[in-house]
């Protein structure tokens, strides 16, 4: 009795199912992810064979993947080991300190794909153009992308004028050139208006890919040959969203 009562119950409810299934509509199956395993790591071989056209891209693909959600699958421990001895980055990024702003994540890149100069407020100073130099010209990174953000801390401290700390003030006065570039429209300009804000953070990314070009002959050289591009853009921090500004 016992025992024929542990062999019916699975069949009970295996036909409960069954007919619980036979009432439900088909499953509708969910559109198939695209399962991208990333390349290991960029090689000499690999950035050689990229072109600044392809460069700019690879990081429009990349932005494109991070926002529908389709990155790569990245094996990043041994992307660690596939770089320990050398580095092929194939683009420079320069970005805010924000946390919003990881060039890495939101273009979808890993180890050893991107040199990433980070500053609040993204402005190009000496040390950074220094270090795009670096980049471009040692190290032969083939696109270089001064990427601003919407509801950038630094812009709006900026167009604050705010004074805190010891050193601050001045990293914020780099960012004084993009707010006197705006024109005076009679809205006002401070942090709490959105509108003026970004027109500043925008103005701040063409400024500084001019002053990359002004101050730096050797990627103004490179770029008037053709063997890099430096450009604009612009993130979304609502969406994630990258827009590029060639
Ligand atoms: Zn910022």
């Amino acid at each position: 009795m016992r025992v024929k009562a542990l062999v019916g119950f699975p069949t009970l409810v295996l036909m409960l199912f069954v007919a619980a299934s036979a009432q439900q509509p088909a499953p509708v199956k969910a559109p198939a992810r695209p399962q991208v395993v990333a390349a290991i790591a960029q090689t000499k071989e690999t950035q050689a064979a990229i072109t600044p056209q392809m460069a700019l891209q690879m990081l429009k693909d990349g932005n494109e993947r991070f926002v529908s959600g389709t990155m790569k699958k990245r094996d990043l421990t041994k992307q660690v080991k596939a770089t320990s001895t050398g580095q092929f980055p194939f683009a420079t990024i320069v970005g805010c300190m924000d946390s919003r702003a990881a060039p890495e994540l939101i273009f979808d890149q890993g180890i050893g794909d991107v040199f990433s100069p980070r500053v609040a407020g993204n402005f190009a100073n000496d040390d950074i153009i220094g270090s795009l130099e670096y980049g471009s010209g040692a190290m032969g990174a083939r696109v270089i992308v001064v990427l601003g953000h919407s509801d950038c801390g630094a812009i709006k401290g900026a167009c604050d004028n705010v004074k805190l700390g010891d050193l601050l003030p001045a990293t914020l006065a780099s960012i004084k050139p993009a707010i006197d570039a705006v024109p005076n429209d009679g809205s006002p300009r401070n942090s709490k208006n959105y509108a003026f804000v970004q027109r500043v953070a925008d103005k701040n990314v063409t400024l500084a890919v001019k002053r990359i070009r002004d101050k730096s002959s050797l990627l103004r050289g490179m770029a008037d040959k053709g063997e890099i591009k430096i450009v604009g853009a612009m993130l979304d921090v609502k969406t994630g969203k990258v827009t590029f500004v060639e």
